[in-house]
């Protein structure tokens, strides 16, 4: 179990995909450890609510422990406590983040064929995960079945497609509102999973993140599908 620790840290650089959507990577004011999956809660000094309470909210980590500033992926919701104000911040202020908290987390040794499921900013845990291994070098077979709202949502799309071809990555890559110029699949993970399942044994391990209803409808067509359930890990929001 990692120390749970408050760590201040100035925000380093953003990258925007849509106006909902940002990537912010943050540097820290001192050591942070984690697991790759694991989550921090991010609060803005002086943000407090009504009854003048802090305000934190739960974000998973998407860079590698062994990476020297903290990502995030984060979406803007219009009526937000946090993400409003988070958006408006400059690079070069200041924030705070607690943790590390979760369960979400590799079970080592990671199985040769470990299947990884994402949707939306679902990634984030999972390309901790991925980044980890293949930096440590990991040779082994992964799948990662990875479905987004419409393809500018796409993120990390450079780094996945770099990984399919020299790590090995399974990408299988959907959306439901594809447009003309999509290369992937098309439809949700459960349109996509199923023409894949022939080559994906039955006592593989599966992470699995995502929105509640797509972990809900994944985990069901696993289980139908005849992979077992105590193999199924899974976080959701
Ligand atoms: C373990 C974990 C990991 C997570 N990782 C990520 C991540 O990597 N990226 C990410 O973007 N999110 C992540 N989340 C989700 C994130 O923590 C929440 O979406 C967070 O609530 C957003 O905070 P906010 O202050 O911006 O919006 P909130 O204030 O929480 O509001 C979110 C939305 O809900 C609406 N809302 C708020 N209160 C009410 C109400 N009472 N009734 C109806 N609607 C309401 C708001 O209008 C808004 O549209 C994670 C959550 C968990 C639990």
């Amino acid at each position: 179990m990692l120390n749970i620790r408050e760590v201040k840290a100035r925000i380093e650089s953003m990258q925007d995909y849509s106006g909902s959507l940002r990537v912010f990577r943050l540097r820290l004011a001192d050591d942070f450890s984690f697991a790759p999956g694991q989550f921090v809660m991010l609060s803005i000094p002086g943000l407090v609510d009504s009854n003048g309470r802090k305000i934190a909210k739960a974000y998973s980590i998407s860079s590698s422990p062994d990476e020297k500033t903290l990502e995030l992926c984060i979406v803007h919701y219009q009526n937000g406590a946090l993400s409003p104000p988070l958006f408006k911040m400059p690079a070069g202020s200041e924030v705070t983040v607690t943790g590390p908290y979760g369960l979400f987390v590799l079970k080592e040794p990671v199985p040769l064929g470990a299947v990884f499921i994402a949707g939306g900013t679902g990634l984030a845990p999972i390309l901790s995960m991925l980044r980890f291994l293949y930096s440590k070098g990991f040779k082994g077979k992964l799948w990662l079945f990875y479905s987004m709202s419409e393809p500018r949502l796409f993120l990390f799309r450079d780094e996945l497609l770099g990984y399919q071809k020299n790590n090995g990555l399974q990408l299988v890559a959907s959306t439901s509102n594809p447009g003309a110029n999509w290369l992937f699949e098309k439809g949700r993970v459960t349109d996509a999973f199923p023409g894949h399942a022939a080559k994906i044994p039955k006592d593989s391990g599966f992470y699995l993140c995502g929105p509640p209803a797509m972990v809900i409808d994944t985990v069901k067509m696993l289980e139908e599908l005849g992979y077992k359930k105590e193999n199924i890990h899974r976080e959701q929001w």
